[in-house]
C-alpha cells in the first residue's frame, strides 16, 4: 500500500494541523486521542512513512524500531499508567478497522479495560 501524505497524522507530524502532545524525538511523536476511549489515550506514531504495522515492522529501519518501542513504554511509564497497567494496540489494515493509515500505537489506561476485544457479532 502507498503512503498517502495527506494522511491526518502526516499533517500533525508536518505541524499542519495541532495534537495535544505529550512526547516528541528524534524517531517518534506521540499525542492524545482527539476521541479519548478511556480516561488515558495515548497515539504514539513513528515520524517515518508507514503505513501499518505490516509496513513498519518490515521495512523500517533497526533504530526506528528500537527507537519507537523504547519510547512507547517509555511515554506509558511517564503517563502515570504503567503500574497499575495499561494496553496497547496497533489496528492494522481493513479487519483490524485501521482508520488513519500511518501506522500508531494506541496506548489505553487510567481505568480498569474489561476483556481483550468485543466478540466480533456473526
Ligand atoms: P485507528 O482506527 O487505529 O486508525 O484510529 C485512529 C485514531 O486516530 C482514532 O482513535 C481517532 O480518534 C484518532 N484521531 C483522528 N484524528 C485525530 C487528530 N487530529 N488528533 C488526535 N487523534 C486523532
Amino acid at each position: 500500500m502507498t503512503y498517502d501524505d495527506n494522511n491526518i497524522f502526516a499533517k500533525i507530524l508536518r505541524g499542519e494541523i495541532p495534537c495535544d502532545k505529550v512526547y516528541e524525538d528524534d524517531h517518534v511523536l506521540a499525542f492524545r486521542d482527539i476521541q479519548p476511549q478511556t480516561k488515558v489515550h495515548v497515539l504514539v506514531i513513528p515520524k517515518g512513512a508507514y503505513v501499518s504495522f505490516a509496513d513498519f515492522s518490515a521495512q523500517a529501519s533497526e533504530a526506528e524500531i528500537t527507537g519507537f518501542f523504547r519510547a512507547a513504554g517509555k511515554i506509558a511509564k511517564d503517563l502515570g499508567i504503567e503500574g497499575d497497567g495499561y494496553r496497547v494496540l496497533a489496528n492494522t489494515g481493513v479487519h483490524g478497522h485501521q482508520e488513519v493509515p500511518h501506522f500508531h500505537l494506541h496506548l489505553f489506561g487510567g481505568q480498569p479495560l474489561g476483556r481483550m476485544i468485543k466478540p466480533p457479532q456473526g
